[in-house]
């Protein structure tokens, strides 16, 4: 029998402890095989089966044979003045995402995308006029996090700035891939992988209830939640997916996500947009909706991006708007703008979608000459992002 093509190997990429544990169990190996193996590709950063050397010797050659492990492809690599770093990722058909790399003095924060494009259609995020083609696969997802480390510790004097968090805050809405996202995850905290401890990896959602409620079952990850507006009426504008689910059984499920951590708090980022929703009364109607949350806010000045409604509210607005946050007990930090000067802040990431729902068509309509626009992204995280976790 050939050898099946490179194509059509298994990706080792594409499992967690218990995918690959089950790989091997059908081929008959005992089930530490997964630790392994898991630990050659992930801690040690190893594809060449040969090098496996606790692996027996047949095995190895049959993986050699069958199974191959394969991240996603860089395109082009950036390096800001400031030291944040953005990778654009080649995937299949011409679509393309990003993921960031932020270096502060004491740790190092990875932003990574969970689908191409996203479907929610945020009005202030240019990854929700992009529109959506498709949700990433693990391989696509932990791939991101595989590559970068290599690519940091084969860089002379970077290897000191490992990544030591992880923020599910690129682009897509990752809980609208959860079986993908929550692997992924596993992986990252799985000590015979990355190792991280759950506060240092969070996801951050729009706020969809359900899958909240089945993710505070399966993951111990942290969590942000994207909240943008103190009122339904504010946020059915900017975050649409509030008219199917509103602030009130939003806080509701807040409440409780960490119920049985009392010192564990709900991260909630607020954009930070000019006269629509950084007045001071909408500081105080936050302050109101939070009670009884335990809960840190933070607030991102926003990106702008071509075709945008809104503006960045000025260093003084969002001072007074912490301000009185913080007079209410509340802990609030404003977010730094970082890597603006490659175009990586939140807002600022360029993926290529190629749309599937129409909606970029519908864009083009408006932006005319865009047609071959590699379209923004503007999920990925701005700065201190850290701050959120
Ligand atoms: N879809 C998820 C995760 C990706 S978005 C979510 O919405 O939470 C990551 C963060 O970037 C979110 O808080 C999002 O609201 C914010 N963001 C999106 N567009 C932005 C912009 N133009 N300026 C600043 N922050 C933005
Ligand atoms: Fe999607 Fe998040 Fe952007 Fe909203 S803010 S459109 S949920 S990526």
């Amino acid at each position: 029998m050939p050898n099946p093509s490179f194509t059509q190997r298994v990706n080792l990429l594409n499992f967690d402890r218990e995918g690959l544990s089950q790989f091997f169990a059908e081929w008959g190996e005992p089930s530490y095989r997964a630790n392994q193996v898991l630990q050659w590709i992930h801690h040690y950063g190893v594809t060449d089966f040969d090098a496996m050397t606790n692996l027996s010797k047949s095995l190895r050659d049959r993986l050699k044979a069958e199974a191959v492990v394969s991240a996603p492809t860089v395109a082009t690599h950036q390096v800001s003045q400031d030291g944040t770093q953005k990778w654009l990722l080649k995937l299949d058909s011409g679509n393309s995402i990003e993921t960031v790399f932020i270096p502060e003095d004491d740790r190092g924060t990875l932003c990574i995308s969970s689908q191409v494009g996203c479907a929610l259609n945020c009005s202030f995020c240019a990854t929700g006029k992009q529109g959506f083609n498709r949700n990433l696969s693990i391989a696509e997802i932990i791939g991101q996090l595989w590559l970068v480390v290599r690519q940091l510790s084969s860089e002379q004097g970077i290897h000191d700035k490992k990544i030591t968090n992880i923020v599910m805050m690129g682009m897509g809405e990752p809980l609208l891939n959860f079986d993908n996202v929550v692997k992924s995850m596993d992986i990252m905290m799985d000590d015979h992988a990355y190792g991280l401890s759950k506060r240092k990896v969070t996801l951050s959602t729009s706020g969809l209830i359900p899958e909240m409620e089945q993710l505070s079952q399966v993951s111990p990850a942290s969590l942000a939640v994207s909240l943008h507006a103190p009122n339904d009426e504010l946020r059915n504008i900017l975050v649409p997916i509030n008219k199917k689910y509103p602030i009130k059984p939003l806080m509701e499920i807040c409440k409780n996500y960490f119920k049985d951590e009392a010192r564990r708090k709900v991260v909630f980022e607020y954009v930070m947009l000019h006269e629509v929703n950084d007045e001071v009364e909408h500081a105080r109607q936050l302050a109101k909706i939070l009670e009884g949350v335990p809960s840190k806010v933070n607030l991102i000045p926003f990106n702008p991006f071509p075709g945008a409604d809104y503006k960045r509210s000025s260093p003084e607005r969002i001072e007074r708007f912490r301000q009185e946050l913080l007079n209410a007990g509340i802990y609030t930090i404003p977010r730094k703008t970082r890597g603006d000067d490659i175009a990586a802040a939140c807002g600022q990431l360029v993926g290529k979608v190629d749309d599937r729902t129409s909606r970029t068509s519908r864009m083009k309509k408006t932006n005319a000459g865009d047609s071959d626009r590699v379209i923004q992204n503007t999920t990925a995280p701005d700065i201190g992002i850290s701050d959120r976790v």
